[in-house]
């Protein structure tokens, strides 16, 4: 029995359309390959990313934003798609699992985790979310959020930026630990989990983005998994992406692969974040970890994907 941390990418999530329907219908078809790695005796932590989701109710939530109705902050938004998400899966895995008890032992975690305050992203927040504004709409709107930062995108128009900062420690992680070995399923740290700075001995919400690929590896770390499993869009991470001499990374040598890294194979804010996450995991731990597309998820053990060994 393999205890895995299994990371998904927002194809796991987001549907052609973003109806409640079509995404459960997407989750549904993600969570079956989870169910039936569950089924062989593995016992699996669920991780997922909520960017598109994050964005649509941001911009829902500033549609008609004002002092009597005023759109929730960026944690608490987290938290809400940290919801709906986790219900959707849970409700999948509900009919999928085999179990004696109904309903079954999918459950959904509202995660928090720390990062650092003196974190230099801070300082320079550079990860746009919501919607465009004018000049004039994104005036208006400091009036009601005037610790917002607001910052051009590509002559588009202004929108909110938020940090994205390291996470440091998953604070929920010994509880998802508990349930993993009591053959519960988490579903946790949904979106990297709320980014929550330490203040006088309390947790406060702040506004920011956590990398999901890195608080996985974090959470694979803290509930010391054998596994981590990265499910994305493509088969495997690959040398010189997209042009002619591309070339599929396979088993892989944690050495060799940060080689890779050091030369630039991999993009920024997409494949780089899970490489890095695949080598603090399999460095800190010495297990392995694996990252490939969700199709090839129900065949793991049959060697897919790029599979990174110390
Ligand atoms: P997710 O939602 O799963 O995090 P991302 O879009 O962030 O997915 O990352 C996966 C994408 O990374 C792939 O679809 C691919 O376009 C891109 N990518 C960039 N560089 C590489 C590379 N060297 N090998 C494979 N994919 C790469
Ligand atoms: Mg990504």
């Amino acid at each position: 029995m393999k205890k895995i941390v299994v990371a998904l990418g927002g194809n796991a999530i987001q549907a052609k359309d973003n109806s409640a329907a079509a995404q459960q219908e997407a989750v549904s078809k993600t969570t079956k390959v989870i169910a039936q790695m569950i089924e062989n005796g593995d016992q699996v932590a669920i991780t997922h990313g909520n960017g598109p989701q994050v964005g649509n109710l941001l911009l829902q939530q500033y549609q008609d934003s004002s002092k009597s109705n005023p759109a929730m902050p960026l944690d608490t938004i987290s938290a809400m798609t940290q919801g709906s998400i986790g219900y959707w899966m849970q409700k999948a895995l509900d009919d999928q699992l085999h179990h004696d008890h109904f309903p079954s032992q999918a459950v959904t975690l509202i995660t928090q985790t720390i990062v650092d305050a003196n974190d230099p992203a801070f300082e320079n927040p550079t990860k746009p979310i919501g919607p465009f504004y004018n000049f004039n709409e994104m005036q208006k709107q400091k009036i009601y959020h005037p610790d917002y930062v607001y910052k051009q995108d590509a002559g588009r128009g202004y929108r909110q930026v938020v940090a994205s900062p390291e996470p440091q420690e998953i604070v929920n992680a010994p509880i998802i630990k508990h349930l993993l070995e009591q053959d519960f399923v988490p579903i946790a740290a949904g979106g990297g989990g709320i980014p929550v700075i330490v203040r006088d001995n309390h947790l406060q919400g702040v506004s920011g983005v956590i990398d999901k690929d890195y608080s996985a590896t974090k959470l694979a770390e803290d509930i010391e998994a054998d596994q981590l499993v990265i499910l994305t869009t493509v088969d495997n991470a690959y040398l010189n992406y997209n042009q002619n001499n591309q070339k599929a990374i396979g088993k892989v040598k944690v050495d060799e692969l940060r080689e890779y890294l050091d030369q630039g194979h991999f993009a920024a804010g997409s494949m780089k974040p899970k490489i890095e996450a695949a080598i603090e995991f399999v460095e800190k731990t010495g297990n392995s970890a694996i990252i490939t597309s969700l199709k090839n998820a129900d065949e793991l053990d049959t060697g897919v994907g790029t599979i990174v060994y110390n």
